[in-house]
Formats: C-alpha cells, structure tokens, sequence
C-alpha cells in the first residue's frame, strides 16, 4: 500500500463503490497477518493494489518452484508480439475481477446474443436434436453436402457469380475462416487492407500471419463508409487483398451499391483480392438492401464470409462459412493452400453443420427482430437517441447490426486515452463498453456499445453513461 500511494480509507472507499464488504478492521487483521483474505477477497485487493494475487498471497516464484533455483521460463511466441485484441483485453480481464468479487457488471461489450433473452429458433434446435446421432464423425473438411449446397444456393439468390459446391467451405465460425484465409495468403510484409476501425479479428490474423496491416479510413462524415481516396493512396506492389466489413462491426454502417462499385474498381486496377466479411447481412434495417461485393465483382476473386452466429442467434454453436467467387484462375496456388489448411482442422462442427440447410430455408424469424416493434430495431431507435442526447456523444445511426461507435467530445472531457475512459466507466458505473482504440481506432475519441439489452436496460446503462460523463475529465 505504501509503495503505491494509497491508504486504507482509499481502499475501504474503492471496496464501497465496486459493492465489496471491505471494513477498517479486516485490513487491519490482513496487515497484521491475523487473518488471511478469501480468495475472492485477494483477487479484489490485488486488483486494487495492482499485484500479483499470488505475491498478495506469500507465494514467491521460488517457493513456486520449490526450491529449483534455474527455473526455465515459457513465453509466449513472438510471433504475437504485435497482435492485438482488445475486445477480450485488459478492460475486460478487470470486469471479470469485478464479478469475481461479487460486482454485477452491466455488458455492453461483446455482440452475443443468447445472453440477452434472444432465443435459437425451436425449428434449428429440433432438427439438431433430431441429427445428433448422425453428426458423431468427421465430416468432408469443407463441411457435409447438403450444408455446402445451401450455402451454395445462398450464394446464387445473392447474386454471387461462379460458384459451385467445391468453392464453399464451412467453419467453426466466421472467426476459423479469417485465419485460416491470412494464414494461407500471407507472406511477411505483404500488405493488406483493413478499415480502421475494424473487427480486429482481421487485423490480429493478418498480423499473425506475418503480414503488414495498413489501415484505410472509415469516414464518419460520410456515415462512416470507406475513404476510396484514402485506400487509393495506400496501395503499392506489395498490397495483395483489402477486407471490407459489411454490414460494419463496430459502426453499423450498411454500404451502397455505390462505394461498393467503386471499391471493385480500385480492387480490379490493383488486381487485389476481395475479402468481404458479411456476417450481419440479414440484420438490416430501415428496409435497405445488402449488396454482397463479390456480386459485382465477377471477374476478381473474392472470399465472402457469412454463418449463423448472429441472424440465428447461435454464436456458441460455432458455425460459419466462406465461398470463392469471381475468376478462380488466378488464385489458384492459393485455393490450394486453403485447402491444405481446411484439411489439416479435418471439419467444422459437424452437429452445427446438420442446420444449416433448415437455417438458410424457409421463415427468416430474425426479421421480426428488425422491423419497426421488433427488439433490435427498437432497441437501436432507444439507444441513439438517448446516446446523442448526452452532452459531448454524437453518433451516426446505424443501420445493420446491433453496434454503435459514438464520439466523445474530447476536449470538453480532456480525453487522452480511451482505454482509461472505458476502464473509469467500468469502476464507476459497473458498464462495460470497449473502447475505440480496442477496433484499431487511432483517435481517443469513440467507444463501442452493443444495443443488445432490452430497452429498459439501455436506459439504465445510458442514464449511467450520462451521470458518468457529467463532470468527467480526465
Ligand atoms: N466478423 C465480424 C464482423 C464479427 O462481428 C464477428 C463476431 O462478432 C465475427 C466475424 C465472428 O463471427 P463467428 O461467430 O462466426 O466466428
């Protein structure tokens, strides 16, 4: 306590605001070494203190080892040495201290939505109920036939030209398939294009796979679509892909046929690869139109993913998928190498496979979800409005999805760096949101809210926001 400047009134108040029992006499007894904290008292004490629970706790690295005095030491490899990702990163690792010492803490941060009341549809459920005892071996490593053939038909009704059952490939997850495609592309120091900000999934594998990252620019301005002046000026010889996400994770935003075009263009001057992340394109609002790039894009190749973790609400049952389109001809080697890596994770979760033809068929049920009186429409309407009606947050209204990246004034809050912002919000208000910086976001100016709670909890966490923010400065 000496060491870091605080005093036992500073931790007794601390203990009061995250909702801890914590009173004079029981540090007195922990520093006199009378009584030994429980243990979800040490992790809350060495959070507050900033230390090792186990140091906290007496037990020494030697003691640790028992006496070994040439311990060897495993690090991680370097090869993650400038990966980052945020979204499960230190803000969060202190919500889960929070919890872990009795804190209730309110999650806006990640896009999941079972957790949220939002349930499978009984019909997907059944049916897996239904395969269960079918599903128990590998299956092909691109995924079973009658899934890839959906997939396959699905691609058709998008308009997603050249595309046969052998150029579909299911995952576990969208998230398998965007590594496993930078793993099989990447050398080090190719360049790819990611926006900035981004689902920084993509910037993590890329960076992974030994590649340089260079970021474009979403236009807030410009409802946050991509910069095309921006991408064009940072293309060289070695840029060999460009990534889009749309519908955007975080910004919501829904891209016209327009800026899709030209983005093709840019794509077909500079012969790059498409790599098109569309895991939002059922969750679209205000009766607008997903256009899928790679349906304007015949002659490129492109890699379009989808799945069901968010228009089924079946993020835990890990299913997603990939299609080649365009001129395969001149990615050739490169199908080869996805391949070679498809078949060394020998299949996809084969139960999850068995839905996805009743899935991608018949009744959408997520539309309810979307039109006006539906959860997630209502639930978008709430939460712009009471989050551009605090002083010092504008935002765009988003349009797709179930994300908003609002933008704090930064001077009338003096904000220098938003994980602090974020990490203030969740000690005070027990609200976690991820911060801008968490997508790749070089400013300290913005910060990610998933409106997937219902509307009586947004206004809960949103009231909080704004008494937060009241007086704020950093
Ligand atoms: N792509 C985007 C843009 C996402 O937002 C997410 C999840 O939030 C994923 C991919 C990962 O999806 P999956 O559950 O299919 O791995």
């Amino acid at each position: 306590m000496n060491e870091r400047g605080i005093k036992q009134v500073d931790l007794i108040r601390y203990a009061q605001e995250q909702g801890v029992k914590l009173g004079k006499s029981h540090i007195s007894q922990y520093v006199s070494g009378k009584t030994v904290p429980r243990a979800d008292m040490v992790y809350f004490l060495a959070g507050a203190l900033q230390v090792d629970p186990d140091w906290l706790n007496g037990i020494t690295p030697e003691q640790e080892t028992e006496g070994e005095t040439d311990m060897r030491e495993f690090k991680k490899s370097s090869k993650l040495d400038h990966v980052l990702y945020d979204v499960r990163g230190p803000v969060v690792e202190e919500a889960t201290r929070m919890e872990n010492t009795g804190t209730n803490v309110l999650k806006l941060n990640i896009g999941n939505p079972a957790p949220f009341g939002f349930r499978t549809p009984d019909e997907i459920i059944y049916d897996m109920r239904q395969q269960l005892t079918e599903c128990e071996g590998y299956s092909t490593a691109k995924g079973s036939f009658s899934a890839r053939k959906a997939i396959m038909q699905y691609a058709q009704l998008r308009q997603i030209p050249h595309v046969s059952i052998e150029d579909v490939y299911t995952g576990n997850g969208v998230s398998e398939l965007i590594n496993l495609c930078m793993s099989a592309l990447l050398d080090n120091g190719d360049e790819i294009l990611i926006p900035s900000p981004d689902y920084p999934l993509w910037t993590a594998c890329a960076t992974l796979a030994g590649g340089k990252v260079v970021h474009y620019l979403c236009d807030e301005q410009a409802d946050w679509y991509p910069d095309l002046e921006d991408i064009k000026k940072k293309i060289n010889s070695r840029t060999k892909a460009i990534v889009i996400i749309n519908p955007n994770n975080p910004t919501g935003a829904l891209y016209p046929r327009e800026i899709l075009q030209q983005i093709v263009e840019i794509a077909r001057k500079h012969k790059l690869i498409i790599f098109s992340d569309e895991i939002y394109d059922r969750l679209v609002m205000d009766d607008e139109e997903h256009v899928s790039i790679a349906s304007l894009a015949p002659d490129l190749f492109c890699v379009t993913f989808s799945g069901l973790s968010k228009s089924h609400m079946i993020a835990g049952f890990r299913i997603g998928w990939m299609i080649l389109s365009g001129n395969k001809t001149m990615a050739k080697d490169y199908i080869e190498g996805i391949n070679m890596l498809s078949n060394m994770r020998l299949c996809s979760n084969v139960p999850a496979q068995s839905i996805v033809q009743t899935a991608l068929g018949g009744y959408q049920s997520v539309k309810d979800y979307i039109i006006p009186g539906g959860r997630i429409y209502e639930q978008r309407e709430y939460i712009y409005k009471a989050l551009t009606d605090i002083p010092g947050i504008t935002a765009v209204k988003p349009k797709a999805a179930f994300y908003i990246f609002p933008k704090l004034d930064v001077k009338k809050f003096n904000i220098m760096d938003d994980e602090k912002f974020a990490l203030d919000l969740l000690r005070e208000k027990h609200i976690l949101i991820i911060h801008g910086g968490g997508f790749n976001w070089k400013q300290p100016d913005h910060f990610r809210v998933v409106y997937l709670p219902r509307v009586e909890v947004l206004e809960q966490a949103s009231k909080k926001i704004a008494d937060f923010l009241n007086g704020y400065r950093q």
